[in-house]
């Protein structure tokens, strides 16, 4: 059995070492336990052990999995990371606290309507494909600066950071160093990036947010 709170222990005490060794403040770094395909059981274990925001990456999943872990633990906190389709924008909206993956405007569109249907205003984070990807969602950089002024000025978005996901078996310095200067740029606080291989070179580039799950929970299978 995967021993979640010992594990949460090891990557507590790894992000405090890799925050004070880049100069910052360990608070200023928010652990996100990825708890995608791991049962709701799971989540509980390391909610007991003091882990409080969980990440998912499928709507419906969380859908399933949530509504009895937020009844039993009211200050649970969780965040969609992954890709999400126009027409659950009302559901993500309503499920999640905070959305990483806002990835182009027809999506910001589909999130101001939710949120004006349902009231719910979730932060989101604008997520950027670094690596340049075909295969994978994200703005391309150049086209921050104007999605983000739509964003904020056409949709009323509560724009809140950037995300971004390395191309697997790159360098992911580079990456998370781009995405910590575009946010700069536009004066966003929050960077949510670093996943279990990398998170403490996330840290040392500014992460605010890093989303871990194998190093928790073992891997997934
Ligand atoms: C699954 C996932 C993670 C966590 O990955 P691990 O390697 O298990 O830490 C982080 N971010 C996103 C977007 C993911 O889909």
């Amino acid at each position: 059995m995967t021993d979640i709170a010992g594990n949460l222990e090891r990557v507590r005490a790894a992000i405090e070492r890799a925050a004070i060794k880049a100069g910052r403040d360990p608070r200023s770094v928010a652990l996100m336990a990825v708890s995608k395909t791991y049962p709701a059981a799971d989540v509980s274990t390391a909610f007991a052990a003091g882990q409080a925001l969980f990440g998912e990456n499928r709507v419906q999943e969380a859908q399933k999995k949530f509504p009895a872990l937020r009844a039993a633990h009211p200050n649970l906190k969780l965040h969609l990371i992954g890709p999400l389709q126009t027409n659950k924008a009302v559901d993500a909206v309503s499920t999640f606290d905070a959305i990483h993956s806002l990835d182009r405007p027809k999506l910001m569109q589909s999130l101001a309507d939710a949120m004006g249907k349902t009231g719910k205003r979730p932060g989101c984070f604008i997520q950027i494909n670094t690596g340049r990807e075909p295969q994978k969602a994200g703005l391309a950089p150049e086209d921050l600066d104007s999605a983000l002024a739509r964003a904020k000025e056409e949709f009323k978005l509560p724009i809140v950071g950037l995300m971004c996901i390395p191309p697997v078996g790159a360098d992911p310095a580079p990456h998370f160093e781009l995405l910590c200067k575009l946010a700069r740029r536009n004066a966003l606080p929050c960077l949510s990036m670093g996943m279990s291989h990398d998170y403490e070179i996330a840290i040392a580039h500014g992460a605010t947010h890093v989303r871990v799950g194998s190093a928790i929970f073992g891997s997934r299978a």
